[in-house]
C-alpha cells in the first residue's frame, strides 16, 4: 500500500479527567508524547496485565497508521511500590521469598516482560527507564515540590505530599479529599508522622530498612511508587505528556496523586496547567468470570497458553475483538476459537495472493473504514467485524482481500501475512532458494526434485506470478 495515499485523522479516545472523547493531539506539534505505566517486576506479568501493555500498543499503530511520529515511555517499577496487605515493598517481600537479591530478580521479570510483549507483537516503547536508576530525578523533583510548599518533611524524616494543598485533587478519580477517610487502603500505613491523613509519601526513610536505600539531603530512604511515574515522565517527555495511559485500577491513588505532583511543577503562580493533556484507562480482563489476579488465582501467562499449543496472538485476536473501556471475559474456549480463526486467516491470506494484490478504490476504502475505526475511541472489534466479513464477501475479489489484509497488518498486528506460525528451518529455507534458482535456470527436473523433498518436509510449493509460495502442509 502506498503510505502517503493515508490522510491522517484525528485519533479519539475517552479521556477520564474530562469524562468524555477528547483529540489526541502532539502538543509540540511533532511527536505524541505518550507515557504508560509499565510492570512492577516481582513476578510474571499476567495476561490482564497485558490487555493494558497492548493498550498503547494500539494507539502507537493507529497514530503511525498514517506515519505520524510517536515517542512512548513505559517504566520498569523495581523499587517502591508497596504491598498493600503487608505495607512491604513487593520486591524486598519476594526477595525474602526467594532468598535472592531483589535487583536480580528485577532483571529476570524485566527481561520475562519484554519476552511477553514480543509473544504478542507489542511494538517496544522507546524507552524503559528503571526507577532504581532515576533516583537523582525523583530527589529534585521532590525538592521543587518541598520548594514549592507542596511538600514537607515530616518528623519520621520522611517527604509528604500535602494533598490539601493541590485544590483540584480528586477531579481524575471523583474522590473527594473531604470524603476520604483516615485508614483507607490508600495511605502508607504506619505513620503518625504527616500532618493530615489524606498526605502521602514522597519519599520514605529508610528506617530499619537496608536493601533498596539511597542517600538524600533528608537521610536514607527510598521513593513513593507515585512520585516515580511523575518524575520519570515529566522528564524523558520533556515536560509534558499527551497522553497518559494505565489500568483502570491505577485511576486512584496513583494517577490522581501523579498529577498533583506533577502538575505544580508544569504550572506557574497564575496558571494552573495540566502536565498530563488525556489519560487513557483500560479496564480490567476477567478470566472465567472473575478479574484475573493473583488472589483469585486464576492468572493466566503467556507460557500457559503456548503451553496448550496457541499462538499468543491469538490473546491479541481476543483483546482486539473487544472495546477497550469495557471488561472482558477471556476463557480457554475464546482463545481457542481465536486461534482457528486466525489460523484460517493466514491460510486464506496465502490463496487469496496467489493471484496478486489489486489496490482498488473498494479495497482502499475498506482500509479507511477500519482506520477510522481505530481512530473513534479505538472501536477495535467494528473493525475486526470487518475483518470478518471480507473474508466471505463475494463483492470483493481475491486480490482485493489480499490488499486488504496487507494494507491493516501495522494497525492490527496480527501477524496475518504469516505463511505459518513455525519458522522454516535453515536447511528448508536453503532449499526453496535453490528451487528459486533452478527455475530461473529453467532446470524443472531439479526444481520438482526439491518441491518433493521439500513435499517430504512438509513443505508444499506453488509457482504464481508473484513467484514462489510456500505453506505447511499442517496448518
Ligand atoms: P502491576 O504490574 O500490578 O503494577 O500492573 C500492571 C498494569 O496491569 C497496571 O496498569 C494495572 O492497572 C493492570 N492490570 C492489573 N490487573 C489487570 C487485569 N485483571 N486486567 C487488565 N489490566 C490489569
Ligand atoms: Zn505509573
Amino acid at each position: 500500500m502506498k503510505r502517503e495515499q493515508l490522510e491522517p485523522k484525528t485519533l479519539q479516545i475517552y479521556d477520564t479527567l474530562n469524562r468524555r472523547l477528547m483529540p489526541v493531539i502532539a502538543s509540540n506539534g511533532e511527536s505524541y508524547r505518550i507515557y504508560c505505566c509499565g510492570p512492577t517486576v516481582y513476578r510474571d506479568a499476567h495476561v490482564g496485565n497485558l490487555r493494558t501493555f497492548m493498550l498503547s500498543d494500539l494507539v502507537r499503530r493507529t497514530l503511525e497508521f498514517a506515519n505520524q511520529k510517536v515517542t512512548l515511555i513505559q517504566n520498569i517499577t523495581d523499587v517502591g511500590h508497596m504491598s498493600e496487605d503487608f505495607a512491604e515493598d513487593k520486591m524486598l517481600s519476594q526477595s525474602k521469598l526467594e532468598n535472592r537479591d531483589p535487583f536480580s530478580i528485577a532483571r529476570d521479570y524485566e527481561s520475562k516482560f519484554h519476552q511477553d510483549l514480543k509473544a504478542i507483537n507489542v511494538i517496544s516503547a522507546d524507552k524503559y527507564p528503571r526507577a532504581s536508576e532515576c533516583i537523582e530525578m525523583m530527589i529534585q523533583h521532590i525538592q521543587a515540590l518541598i520548594d514549592l510548599d507542596y511538600a514537607y518533611v515530616g518528623a519520621d524524616s520522611s517527604v509528604y505530599f500535602s494533598a490539601a494543598k493541590f485544590e483540584s485533587y480528586g477531579e481524575l478519580s471523583g474522590n473527594r479529599l473531604d470524603a476520604l477517610k483516615p485508614g483507607h487502603r490508600y495511605q502508607y500505613s504506619e505513620d503518625g508522622a504527616k500532618r493530615f491523613h489524606a498526605d502521602w509519601a514522597l519519599w520514605k526513610a529508610a528506617g530499619n530498612r537496608t536493601q533498596m536505600v539511597w542517600q538524600t539531603p533528608w537521610g536514607m530512604g527510598f521513593p513513593g511508587w507515585h512520585i516515580e511515574c511523575s518524575a520519570m515522565s515529566l522528564h524523558y517527555l520533556n515536560q509534558h505528556v499527551d497522553l497518559h495511559i494505565g489500568g483502570i485500577d491505577l485511576r486512584f491513588p496513583h494517577h490522581e496523586n501523579e498529577r498533583a505532583q506533577s502538575n505544580p511543577l508544569v504550572s506557574n503562580k497564575e496558571h494552573s496547567v495540566e502536565a498530563v493533556s488525556l489519560w487513557l484507562h483500560g479496564e480490567h480482563l476477567l478470566f472465567e468470570g472473575r478479574k484475573m489476579s493473583k488472589s483469585a488465582w486464576n492468572v493466566v501467562l503467556v507460557s500457559d497458553v503456548i503451553e496448550k499449543g496457541f499462538d499468543p496472538l491469538a490473546l491479541r485476536f481476543c483483546f482486539l475483538e473487544n472495546r477497550y473501556r469495557g471488561q472482558m471475559d477471556l476463557s480457554w474456549a475464546s482463545i481457542s476459537a481465536a486461534f482457528s480463526t486466525l489460523q484460517r486467516w493466514r491460510e486464506k491470506y496465502q490463496q487469496w495472493r496467489l493471484s496478486g494484490s489489486n489496490q482498488s478504490a473498494l479495497a482502499l476504502s475498506l482500509v479507511d473504514e477500519m482506520y477510522s475505526d481505530f481512530c473513534n475511541d479505538l472501536d477495535t472489534p467494528r473493525a475486526m467485524l470487518k475483518l470478518r466479513a471480507l473474508e466471505k464477501d463475494d463483492s470483493f475479489s481475491d486480490p482485493e482481500k489480499a490488499f486488504v489484509f496487507e494494507a491493516v497488518e501495522k494497525l492490527f498486528g496480527l501477524k496475518l501475512l504469516n505463511t505459518l506460525e513455525k519458522d522454516l528451518s535453515p536447511e528448508l529455507a536453503d532449499l526453496l532458494n535453490q528451487r528459486i534458482t533452478a527455475r530461473a535456470n529453467k532446470d524443472f527436473k531439479r526444481s520438482d526434485e526439491i518441491r518433493d523433498e521439500l513435499l517430504a518436509a512438509g513443505v508444499e510449493v506453488r509457482d504464481s506470478a508473484d513467484g514462489q509460495i510456500w505453506k505447511w502442509l499442517k496448518i
